[in-house]
């Protein structure tokens, strides 16, 4: 009997984290054989690579408190663009020197010509990209990305998500940004922070001291009327109180005669998946941008980063290692099978002239099921049933997936000591509460 914890990611591991500060005790299940969840990392041959990006640019105090505790590595956040063989500074509209003139014109063109919409009446994402980029950048930039980052179309996509994600640039800027290359990093972030060894996951260390951690525990079935979880194995562990960082998909799945409404809204939640392809050479030099973008849609990938340049730690002496994300929609794969995606992709970007074939030593490949959560028209509706069902039958749902919200990691750190929080105030209301 006691607090039992869902999912050991990062909200997972914060939410008992917190409990213990209070000297509370709680039962982490986490299915796979390690936590970490999408903070988790993987070696192949000496190789080290997180599952997607991970850098840390929070501004967080308490989040801060804990992450600085592990020696890191502070990267200034220079991004680039690839778009139909020209590379260009981040962001690509205020950066456009390296294009030829008859597309730095369009552009121009149509950023002077753009609609000047009042925020409230912008019906979707693809209108805001044209109010703000004009016609001609967001139909060669933003719009296809879209399809290969969100693999949805940006008229299906809502707004209320960007917020200060994109760069809006000025009239100047971009005008600036056609005429020379010395133009300023623009960056929703000033440094970006990463631990000197063991991937992003050692930012977690400081927390898990002293935790019941029990990986290898897939929960199965959840029974509110008798306060049960199922494993997959078969054990029944009985909760008094319940913290779940599960995707809502996913624990609705696993809920004992859910209501048929909460089932269908909690299906009807959309989010990406993604591949990993995680490419290890045997040179030092390979990958110098720390991460890229690709628009063109013929390319696979939609981002691409270097595990080694964020640390040396993640490559064995001498070698260095890149890792491109590749998305796909709610766990549906793509056609092709993944040795063909793999296969593609070394040789796009060998055409690239990122590497050669005889530098390559370390090949992999793997998916995500649960990548990001996309923002559609009907997110708000459907993640409100889910989540009020949740909240009647006192399940604290804490994380990315559990509060089902666009969280870099810090936030989800604090999503789930939040969820601590919630349950010891709770039960200083109600003395059963834990
Ligand atoms: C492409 C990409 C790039 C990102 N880049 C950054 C970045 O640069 N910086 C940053 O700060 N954040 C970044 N993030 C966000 C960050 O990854 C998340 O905010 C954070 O990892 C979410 O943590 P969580 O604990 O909420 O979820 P998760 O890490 O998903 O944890 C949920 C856990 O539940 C477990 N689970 C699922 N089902 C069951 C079950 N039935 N039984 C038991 N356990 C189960 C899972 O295995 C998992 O471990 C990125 C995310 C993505 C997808």
């Amino acid at each position: 009997m006691g607090n039992i914890i869902l999912g050991g990611g990062i909200a997972g591991v914060g939410a008992a984290y917190e409990l213990k500060k209070h000297n509370i005790g709680s039962i982490i299940l986490e299915k796979n054989d390690s936590w970490g969840g999408l903070l988790d990392n993987f070696i192949v041959d000496g190789f080290r690579f997180d599952k997607f990006i991970h850098l840390s640019f929070s501004n967080d105090k308490y989040v801060n408190n804990i992450f600085f505790e592990t020696p890191l590595i502070k990267h200034k956040p220079l991004s680039s663009n690839y778009y139909k063989g020209t590379w260009l500074k981040h962001p690509a509209q205020n950066n456009l020197y390296p294009l030829n003139k008859e597309e730095q014109d369009k552009i121009l063109q149509d950023f002077r010509q753009r609609k000047d919409l009042d925020a409230s009446k912008i019906k979707n994402y693809e209108e805001w990209l044209r109010v703000q980029y004009g016609d001609y950048f967001a139909e060669n930039f933003p719009i296809p990305y879209t399809e290969k980052y969100w693999t949805l179309k940006a008229s299906e996509l809502e707004t209320k998500w960007v917020g200060e994600r994109m760069y809006k640039p000025t009239l100047e800027e971009i005008e600036k940004g056609c005429q020379t290359d010395l133009t300023p990093n623009t960056y929703y972030a000033k440094e970006m922070r990463y631990p000197k060894k063991g991937g992003y996951k050692s930012f977690l260390e400081p927390m898990i001291k002293g935790l019941d951690i029990r990986t290898n525990s897939k929960v199965c079935n959840i029974n509110f009327l008798k306060n049960e979880i199922t494993l997959k194995n078969g054990e029944i562990l009985v909760f008094d109180n319940l913290i779940s960082s599960l995707p809502l998909p996913e624990i609705c799945k696993l809920i004992n005669d859910i209501p048929e409404k909460v089932l269908k809204a909690s299906q009807k939640l959309n989010f990406t998946s993604g591949y990993l392809v995680s490419l290890g050479f045997n040179k030092p030099d390979i990958g110098n941008k720390l991460w890229f973008y690709i628009y063109d849609k013929d390319i696979l990938p939609a981002r691409v980063y270097s595990p080694s340049l964020k640390s040396k730690d993640n490559a064995p002496e001498g070698c260095s290692s890149l890792q491109a994300e590749i998305y796909f929609n709610r766990g549906e794969k793509l056609k092709m099978n993944d040795l063909e995606i793999l296969d593609q992709t070394i040789q796009r970007f060998i055409k690239m002239g990122l590497f050669k074939e005889e530098d390559l030593i370390v090949k992999d490949i793997r998916c995500e099921k649960y990548a990001n959560i996309i923002f559609d028209h009907h997110i708000y509706e459907n993640r409100k049933i889910v989540l009020d069902y949740l909240k009647e039958n006192k399940i604290i749902s804490v994380g990315r997936f559990g509060e089902w919200d666009y969280f870099w990691s810090d936030q989800s750190l604090i999503s789930g000591r939040n969820g601590a929080l919630q349950l010891i105030k709770l039960s200083k209301s109600n003395d059963s509460y834990y």
